[in-house]
């Protein structure tokens, strides 16, 4: 199982994951996994890459 999840503390709203993977959603000015234990990587590993803050952690 995968596990996904977002540092509250680390990210800064830049929306970069939430363009590049529908796993993602913005509550106020943060981003959290939609699925956090998602079956499949998918394009969550793309959103952790493309973080800026590296707030995205998938394991
Ligand atoms: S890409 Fe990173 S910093 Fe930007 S909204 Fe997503 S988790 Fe936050």
């Amino acid at each position: 199982m995968v596990k996904v999840s977002v540092s509250k503390k680390k990210c800064i709203g830049c929306k970069a994951c939430v363009e590049v993977c529908d796993n993602f959603k913005m509550v106020g000015d943060k981003s959290e996994p939609i699925d956090k234990n998602p079956k499949e990587v998918g394009c969550n590993e793309k959103a952790a890459k493309e973080c800026p803050t590296s707030a995205i952690t998938v394991k």
